[in-house]
């Protein structure tokens, strides 16, 4: 394993640094305010082809592998959440269903378009009663002639508003349980295909979330994404190979948060002297930059392996469980580091601090995440019989 970027990946970190810093954390406030990302913000975005990170280059992607997506990730994550989520979320969940399961025909008809963002993807997978239990999916899908007819509906959704492609999981076979759901490729203003008004939440301003709405929606047959039936399994592996990239933005945001507390901390004086004097201070941030260094190791680790096509089902939930851990253990001994400041929203600490917290839920709890590492580890340890 040799975690030493290549001169093209060093480069494209500079310059999405510089473009953090120039142009996202001087609106990261108006984001806040506003709800909503600048437009000239997702224009740049396109222009520097970040939309486009994970698609192959012969869709006219970059076709990072994702080690170097997590690279990039990682700088995107030192700013504004929000604005990473949009970006996230479409070169992940929302796109990877097509790029790994999609046939030749779709992934001409999508990906090209998806790469430079004039398409932005969402990931449909979450229903009312279909949270953590995925595969209890209410939302189906009946074939007709040529034609699947989609009825239900889905909440949670990133980017909903924004995208124009969703990979969409629905069930074709009731009586096969999670063998008999389908993923589709469903595209925005199909007829009866609504979407709901966004959701109001902790954190995460700027992205996007809302209800999907599907009634009656005819779907032709050739937008059925994969093989019918094996929908709950490609999301399965659609989530699990995301997870690196989860923790590799993790770890972007607890970086920034632990300059931040260095800069505070060295600048902030009482008691005449400066706070990162008192053994207090150095503990809290010592122990930030052990987490943020073992986050690191790991999370370069789980990407290289996913590379190498690896089965990686349980490091995947490890990489991701521990990324969101460290995040919201780092937000909050930021905050403490800041005293009152951190508490304010002047300053960019809470904005982290609300923004760690969804990382312990969306993609998979943690509590689904221990699951499914136990879950491996008896695999691995229960006697053969
Ligand atoms: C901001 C946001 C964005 C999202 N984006 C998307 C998206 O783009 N696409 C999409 O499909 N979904 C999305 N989701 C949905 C997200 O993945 C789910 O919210 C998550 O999987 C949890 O499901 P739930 O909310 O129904 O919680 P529940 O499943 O009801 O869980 C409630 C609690 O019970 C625990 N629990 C449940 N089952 C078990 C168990 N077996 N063992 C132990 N504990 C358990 C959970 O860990 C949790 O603590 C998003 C959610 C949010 C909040």
């Amino acid at each position: 394993m040799n975690f030493q970027f290549s001169e093209e990946i060093e480069s494209l970190k500079e310059i999405v640094r510089k473009f953090v810093k120039e142009e996202v954390e001087p609106v990261a406030n108006q984001i806040e305010e506003e709800n909503a990302i600048p437009p000239h913000l997702v224009s740049m975005s396109k222009e520097m082809g970040l939309f486009g990170l994970s698609i192959p280059e012969e869709y006219d992607g970059l076709g990072l592998s994702m080690v170097d997506k997590c690279a990039i990730l990682e700088e995107l994550a030192k700013t504004h959440n929000g604005y990473t989520t949009l970006i996230s979320c479409h070169i992940g969940i929302g796109s990877v269903g097509i790029v790994e399961f999609g046939n030749e025909e779709q992934k001409k008809k999508y990906l090209p378009k998806m790469a430079t963002g004039e398409w932005i993807g969402a990931f449909a997978l979450t229903e009312p009663d279909a949270g953590s239990n995925a595969a209890n999916l209410k939302t189906t899908a009946v074939r007709r002639e040529d034609k699947y007819i989609i009825n239900g509906s889905k909440h949670y959704i990133t980017n909903a508003h924004d995208a124009h492609v969703f990979t969409v999981m629905a069930v074709t076979d009731p009586t096969k349980g999670a063998r008999g759901i389908t993923s589709f490729i469903v595209e925005k203003g199909t007829p009866g295909f609504e979407i709901g008004a966004p959701e109001k939440k902790l954190g995460l301003r700027g992205s996007n979330s809302a209800e999907l709405y599907f009634e009656n929606v005819e779907i032709p047959a050739e937008n059925v994404l994969g093989t019918e039936g094996e929908g709950y399994i490609n999301a399965l592996k659609i989530l699990a190979n995301g997870r690196a990239s989860m923790a590799a933005r993790c770890l972007g945001s607890s970086e920034r948060l632990l300059e931040h507390s260095m800069e505070h901390a060295l600048e902030r004086k009482q008691f005449d002297q400066p706070i990162f004097n008192f053994q207090a201070i150095q503990h809290m941030i010592a122990d930030m930059a052990l987490q943020i260094e073992s986050l690191r190791s790991f999370t370069y680790r789980v990407a290289w392996m996913v590379d190498q096509g690896e089965r990686v089902v349980k490091e995947a939930a490890m990489v991701k469980l521990y990324g969101s851990e460290v995040y919201n253990k780092v937000a909050d001994s930021a905050l403490q580091v800041h005293g009152g400041l951190g508490y304010m929203k002047d300053f960019p600490i809470e904005r982290f601090f609300r923004d760690a917290r969804i990382t312990r839920i969306y993609e998979g709890t943690s509590e689904i995440q221990r699951n499914i590492i136990a879950s491996e580890l008896n695999r691995e340890y229960a006697p053969r019989g």
